[in-house]
């Protein structure tokens, strides 16, 4: 198949056959920045008829470095506590999140209904699971099995009650006894959760899903009934600031956040374009463009988790950054808790066990943008005030 496309600028590399087998990157950061230069491959002939649907490739993805460094950084280590992807409009941000699936690690993954995992007999004894699980772990019987992860979209009209589960109105009917559903987080449990338009969604639901990922399970009571559930998932959210702000004590709960613009440069806009071209003409070509890098990047991404267990942070390394944070003016915790986390899976990511001030520096933007309140400076000062009368009419008592 190789011949020439009436594309007015045809390349000249023609889709060559699966021999390319060393790869010039050595980690993540350098796969992300080396796929993004790639050349296409011209596109081969339209296939015909209806395909299922294949996600745009992650690595096909043009520029938008920071944004694919955030995601991969969120897959290597759940622990950097979300991310959320701030821009406008065709800037990628959903195809982005959406082309993760062909990278997605896998986890133990519980078998039983409750979500019991081997893990927590481990932690906290026997009672610590569900009856049946219990029963099984006596036999010898597996509780959880490898299984990828998988990506969870939040439909933008979900109610509180699609999103936490409620009454199961058909156990009810059949058996005449209330049965709780499981809601949309539960089923996010060692997934990813994405919500595209976050600004937009209802405050009781942004609290629910905020408090249920904080906590990595949570409690649903309707009447006698109640169940928990746990709810251990990497948030993804991504909006459009155009359309409206996000509270700021929501966006503080996002661990990493990424300011994605549209591409500046003419040559890297018009790749996208021509990538865009290739998958609407035909996605399975353009995905197996990729399939050498995309099965690099998964396996990649896969030891890295298994590696930063054993990364570690010096005291040394962490103390200029704290300071660094200090002086900032940033009260929350929370930054340099996901900067740590970050640059720990960096450094993972980076086939190495000790964190450096250079990985603590690549992700330090991510983690450490849009945490300085305006409104709690101005609180302070005024508190400050306050407290300085009252010191002053104290003296007189
Ligand atoms: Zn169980």
């Amino acid at each position: 198949m190789a011949q020439p496309e009436t594309s007015p600028t045809p390349k000249t590399e023609e889709a060559e056959p699966k021999e390319r087998i060393a790869h010039p990157f050595r980690s993540l950061s350098e796969l992300v920045d080396y796929v993004s230069g790639k050349a296409l491959p011209t596109a081969g002939p339209q296939e015909a008829g209806l395909a299922e649907p294949v996600p745009f490739p992650f690595l096909a993805i043009v520029g938008q470095r920071e944004m694919k460094l955030a995601l991969l950084l969120g897959l290597v280590n759940p622990a950097v506590g979300g991310i959320l992807l701030i821009g406008p409009r065709g800037t990628a941000k959903t195809t982005a999140v959406r082309s993760l699936l062909d990278l997605l690690p896998k986890v133990e993954r519980s078998l039983c209904y409750y979500g019991c995992l081997p893990e927590d007999i481990d932690a906290g004894g026997i009672d610590a699971v569900c009856p049946d699980c219990a029963q099984k772990y006596a036999e010898g019987l597996p509780l959880a099995a490898a299984d990828r992860v998988r990506l969870v979209e939040l439909p933008l009209n979900s109610r509180l009650e699609d999103v936490v589960g409620g009454i199961d109105d058909r156990a009810v009917a059949a058996h005449e006894r209330a049965r709780l559903r499981r809601g949309i987080l539960a089923q996010a449990d060692r997934n990813l959760l994405y919500i595209d338009e976050i600004n937009l969604l209802a405050d009781e639901i942004v609290d629910a899903i905020l408090d249920a990922a904080a906590q990595g399970s949570y409690t649903v009571r309707r009447g006698p009934v109640s169940a928990t559930y746990r709810a251990r998932f990497v948030l993804i959210g991504s909006m459009n600031p155009e359309e409206g702000r996000l509270r700021p004590q929501i966006m503080d709960r996002f661990g990493l956040r990424v300011i994605v613009r549209g591409l500046e440069d003419a040559d890297g806009r018009l790749e996208a374009y021509r990538r865009v071209q290739a998958y609407l003409a035909n996605p399975r070509n353009l995905s197996a463009a990729y399939s050498v890098e995309i099965q690099a990047a998964a396996q990649e991404i896969q030891s890295a988790r298994l590696r930063l267990s054993r990364v570690s942070l010096s005291k040394k390394t962490a103390q200029p950054a704290i300071k660094l944070v200090q002086s900032l003016g940033i009260d929350s915790l929370r930054a340099e808790i996901t900067w740590f986390e970050a640059a720990r899976a960096y450094a993972a990511a980076d086939g190495r066990t000790k964190v450096s001030a250079g990985d603590l520096q690549a992700v330090a933007p991510m983690a450490l943008r849009l945490r300085r309140s305006q409104f709690m400076t101005e609180y302070f000062a005024n508190q400050g005030k306050e407290e300085e009368e009252l010191e002053t009419l104290l003296t007189k008592l």
